[in-house]
């Protein structure tokens, strides 16, 4: 998907400062510096920028998929999951399943306190295995997560709810947006039907071209030294966005 670096980050800092580059320390929109792959240097006043800072998923090295499938095991296992059986269950260190799950729990255990709020955009990701028969999906799909994410202006993602649900209709979707996104909020969606109804809870609808499923991957395939390498890997993995493959 990305042929260098060099084309990776600039796609990054598009999705980061979609109106332009601005400095955050002397707040002038210029053309800053690139001083390596992932830091900007402003060339008015030289403060330093890291484009992947900031996001829910910052400091990871694990790849979208991995943490995608985990996610998947999280949200179905009735009894609850310990790090050692997704440790086995998808072949990552005990480390890592580990902090897995401390994010998971971080997330969904405060989701049952406060609901998400201000601009949040929700979108269904396609969990283990291949889009099946040939069909894209949606309303035919059993493994469906449902993931809504708060995005912070120019900062990334804020918060992030997530859920399995059996399919990507609209009875499916409105229970979970309305135990986790406050009524006041902006919701961020594509222009799939399975939304039409969130205006009558009181929300405000945008529709959207760009899936999250795609931003979060961004998000995940930033992170770490693999930057660009593993990009197109994942977008095009056993792990498949409605959107994303509609958008090919
Ligand atoms: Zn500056």
């Amino acid at each position: 998907m990305f042929p260098d670096d060099e084309s990776c980050l600039n796609y990054l800092i598009d999705i980061r400062w979609p109106t332009g580059y601005r400095c955050p320390a002397c707040n002038q929109a210029s053309t800053p510096w690139h001083e390596s792959r992932n830091r900007l240097a402003c060339p008015r006043c030289r403060h330093k920028v890291t484009v992947t800072a900031d996001t829910i998923f910052e400091k990871t090295r694990t790849p979208l998929t991995t943490w995608l499938e985990a996610a998947w095991h999280v949200t179905t296992a009735k009894n609850g999951l310990s790090a050692k059986t997704l440790e086995r269950t998808i072949g990552i260190s005990y480390h890592v399943a580990w902090m897995m799950l401390q994010r998971f729990r971080v997330a969904m255990v405060s989701s049952e306190r406060t609901k998400l709020s201000g601009t949040v955009e929700v979108d269904e990701t396609f969990l283990g295995g291949e889009e099946h028969g040939g069909k894209r999906g949606r309303g035919a799909d059993k493994d469906i997560v449902v993931i809504a994410v708060e995005l912070n202006e120019g900062k990334g993602f804020g918060r992030t709810r997530m859920r399995h649900i059996p399919d990507a209709s609209g009875a499916s979707l409105l229970p979970f947006i309305r135990d986790s996104i406050s009524p006041d909020a902006t919701l961020i969606t594509d222009a799939w039907k399975g939304y039409n109804q969130v205006g009558e809870d009181g929300y405000t609808r945008e529709i959207k071209k760009a899936s999250i499923s795609r931003r979060i991957s961004l998000s995940f395939t930033s992170l770490g030294s693999g930057l660009c390498k593993r990009g197109g890997r994942q977008y095009g993995g056993s792990l498949m966005s409605p959107k994303a493959s509609r958008l090919r």
